[in-house]
């Protein structure tokens, strides 16, 4: 089930945390892999780490999602290396708390660059080569932060319903080319990004209060989302986001 043996996935910011695990699930399920992200030690540690535990073929290529030049770059570089394209994970993001009336025009531009311009850019520039095979499956990291409101984080919560749109259109658009554009929404998942929050005691025990499976997620929560996604399993589902948040929305 949910086989993906001679698929090329690139996924962005998988150095670490929830990239990283969207990169092992692939991996495990045959799946050959770019991992990208913005320093290229560290993505070809990671990919060394990939391939010798899965035994798959898998390499680091640097990428800043928001730079157009680096992202026709990844691309190039990948159907260089492994002939084509099949899955893009646009799962690079940077969160930060700020009140509202702290925010600058910087705070703001930096956010939407990389959560909300970076996955327009490697979308497309993905899609021109899925296009060529008329076969893709594109799945883009957005949050429950995208669906309601979450405090001091105006331009976070901006970008990521951003994507949830996004999804769609890009969804109708590129139904006729067979390619398939969804997204998952995550809760509290525990990587780097949100130790802070899982640190601070009393927050946490606030937080987990409030969702019904009383815990917090893991990388792996959302990798199985993203692997149902972009397997030819889900070939007929396209445009819609999956929340993967123990619940915490639904009441
Ligand atoms: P993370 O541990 O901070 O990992 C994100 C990775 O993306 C980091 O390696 C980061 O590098 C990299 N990155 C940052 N800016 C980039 C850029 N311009 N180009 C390429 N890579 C870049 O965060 P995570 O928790 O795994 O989050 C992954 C995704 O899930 C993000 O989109 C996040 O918004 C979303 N998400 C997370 C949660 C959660 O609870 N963790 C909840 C909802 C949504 P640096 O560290 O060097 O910046």
């Amino acid at each position: 089930m949910f086989d993906l043996n001679d698929k090329v996935a690139v996924v962005t910011g998988a150095r670490r945390g929830i990239g990283k695990g969207i990169a092992e699930k692939l991996a495990e399920a045959g799946a050959k892999i770019v991992i990208s992200d913005i320093d290229q030690e560290e993505c070809d540690s990671a990919a060394a780490e990939i391939a010798e535990r899965f035994s798959r073929e898998a390499i680091g290529i640097k990428c800043d999602v928001s730079s157009k030049e680096e992202v026709d770059s990844l691309i190039q570089k990948t159907v260089e290396r492994f002939g084509k394209l099949d899955i893009l994970v646009n799962n690079a993001g940077i969160f930060f708390q700020k009140p509202l009336m702290d925010y600058t025009e910087e705070d703001w531009d930096k956010v939407l660059q990389v959560n909300l311009k970076g996955v327009y850019l490697c979308s497309q520039a993905a899609a021109r080569e899925m296009i060529k095979n008329s076969y893709g499956k594109i799945v883009s990291v957005s949050s429950i932060a995208g669906i309601i409101g979450y405090p001091d984080a105006a331009a976070y919560c901006a970008s990521k319903a951003g994507i949830i749109n996004l999804t769609r259109e890009m969804a109708i658009e590129l139904a006729k080319h067979k390619i398939n554009v969804n997204s998952v929404a995550p809760g509290l998942i525990e990587t780097p990004m949100t130790q802070h929050i899982i640190e601070d005691q009393e927050q946490f025990q606030k937080t987990l209060a409030g969702i019904p499976w009383n815990r917090q997620g893991h990388p792996s929560d959302i990798a199985n989302a993203v692997h149902y996604l972009v397997s030819d399993e889900a070939d007929y589902v396209t445009g819609q986001t999956i929340v993967v948040d123990g619940g915490w929305t639904i009441q």
